[in-house]
C-alpha cells in the first residue's frame, strides 16, 4: 500500500489532507513538527511526503534540506501565492508544490503525477534479455510478459537486487515465504528451476554446491 507522510501543523488540514488520501487508498501518517518528521522518514520506507512550508521551529525548507538524501519524492503545501516559495521549493529539491486551500482531485492528481513519475525511474530492472517491472508485477523476455506465479516474480527480484551474492536456499526461503519450513529446500529448488526454464537463465542462476544459488552479476 502506498504510504504518505503529511508534515503540517495545522491539525484541521492535516486531518482533512487524511481523509482525502484514505478516499484513494493511501495510507497516512501525520507529523505536525520537523524533528517528529526527521524521525519518520529515517525509521519508515515513505512513498512520497507531502510537507508544509510554514511550521513552528523548523520550515519546510530546512526539512527538505535535512532529509534530499533520504530521496523521497516531495510535495511542498505552501499557503503563499507567492512565486518566491515556488522556485525556491523547487529548487530545494522538491517534485512539485500546492497552494493552499486546494481541492481535493487537485492534491489527489498532483500527488499520482510524482507517484507516476517516480515509478518510471525506479520500478524497472534490465537483466540481459529481461526486463523486471517491479510496480506492476510483470516479467517481460525479449519485450514480450512472461507468466510467474508471484512467489517466482519475488524470487527472481531478490536475485536481481542481489546479483553476485552466493544465497542460501534458507535465507532465500525464508525472505520470500516468511518462515521456516521442513520442506524448503524442495520448495526453493523447484521455483528456481522454473525461473531457469521461463527466463532461459540456465547459464547464469546458477547452483553453488552445499552453499546455495547466484545469479551472476551482470554489469549495466
Ligand atoms: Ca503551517
Amino acid at each position: 500500500m502506498t504510504k504518505i507522510l503529511i508534515v503540517e501543523d495545522e491539525p484541521a488540514i492535516a486531518a482533512m489532507i487524511r481523509e482525502i488520501l484514505k478516499l484513494s487508498d493511501y495510507s497516512s501518517d501525520i507529523c505536525n513538527n520537523g524533528p517528529d518528521a526527521l524521525q519518520a522518514v529515517c525509521t519508515t520506507d515513505y512513498d512520497l511526503i507531502l510537507l508544509d512550508v510554514m511550521l513552528p521551529g523548523m520550515d519546510g525548507f530546512e526539512i527538505m534540506d535535512a532529509i534530499r538524501d533520504f530521496g523521497f519524492p516531495v510535495i511542498f503545501l505552501t499557503a503563499k501565492q507567492g512565486l518566491e516559495d515556488k522556485v525556491r521549493g523547487l529548487r530545494a529539491g522538491a517534485d512539485d508544490y500546492i497552494v493552499k486551500p486546494f481541492e481535493a482531485m487537485e492534491l489527489t492528481a498532483r500527488i499520482e503525477a510524482v507517484l507516476r513519475r517516480k515509478n518510471q525511474i525506479d520500478a524497472s530492472y534490465h537483466y540481459r534479455n529481461i526486463e523486471y517491472q517491479e510496480d506492476s508485477h510483470r516479467v517481460l523476455l525479449d519485450g514480450k510478459a512472461v507468466h510467474m506465479t508471484p512467489k517466482e516474480f519475488e524470487l527472481f527480484g531478490f536475485f536481481l537486487k542481489n546479483q553476485g551474492l552466493v544465497i542460501s536456499r534458507e535465507k532465500l526461503f525464508e525472505s520470500i515465504w516468511g518462515y521456516r519450513s521442513e520442506g524448503e529446500s524442495r520448495t526453493v529448488d523447484a521455483h528456481i528451476n522454473q525461473l531457469r526454464k521461463k527466463l532461459g537463465l540456465q547459464n547464469e542462476l546458477l547452483t553453488v554446491p552445499r552453499l546455495g544459488y547466484r545469479l551472476i552479476r551482470i554489469k549495466s
